[in-house]
């Protein structure tokens, strides 16, 4: 039946981050609510599915989860074609990977469609006692026009949808 087609809308989604900030398992809770303890290096990348009834609209993501690694970089631009979304994933207990924010959004910008919403993920809520990256470092300045620590010109063309707390995503799936 047309009309039930014509009402899914494709996400393509793109995860990106540093190495072993819980790209994989971001994607694992949220398409199929299951977790790893164990840690499975992702090579170049892999794909998820997952849909979600949004406002009577059906949302259908298809999610590509990306290696962080450096040798695997190259092979992005080509998941980013034609994508609507880019989740950049951080874990709180690293700075470094916080770091790796800024990176990755310059590589958006450089590498991302036109009009590419991007979310960003704090990971690992659960280790709080481990913390290294303040809750503060994403909020929205009206001073500097941007999001905390993050520079503004990185931003500049792309809409940061929801600083999101997988946290909840580990409990119930969020529609953002
Ligand atoms: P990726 O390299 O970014 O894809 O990271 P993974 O999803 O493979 O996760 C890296 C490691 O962190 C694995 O051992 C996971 O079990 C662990 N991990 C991922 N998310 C969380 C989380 O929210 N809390 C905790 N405590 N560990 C996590
Ligand atoms: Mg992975």
């Amino acid at each position: 039946n047309q009309l039930a087609q014509s009402s899914v809308h494709r996400a393509k989604t793109v995860i990106i981050g540093d190495f072993n900030v819980g790209k994989t398992s971001v994607a694992l809770r949220f398409t199929r609510d299951q977790f790893k303890e164990k840690y499975q290096s992702t090579i170049a990348a892999s794909f998820f599915a997952n849909s979600l009834d949004f406002n009577g609209e059906k949302i259908a993501f298809q999610i590509w989860d990306t290696a962080g690694q450096e040798r695997y970089r190259s092979l992005i631009p080509m998941y980013l074609r034609g994508s609507e979304a880019a989740i950049i994933v951080y874990d709180i207990t690293s700075k470094a990977s916080f770091k790796g924010v800024h990176f990755w959004l310059g590589f958006l910008r450089d590498n991302g469609p036109q009009g590419l919403k991007i979310a960003i993920i704090g990971n690992k809520l659960d280790l709080e006692a481990s913390r290294e990256v303040s809750e503060k470092s994403l909020l929205w300045s009206e001073k500097s026009q941007g999001y905390g620590s993050i520079n503004p010109n990185l931003v500049e063309n792309h809409k940061i949808v929801l600083n999101i707390r997988p946290a909840r995503i580990l409990h119930q799936p969020h529609c953002i």
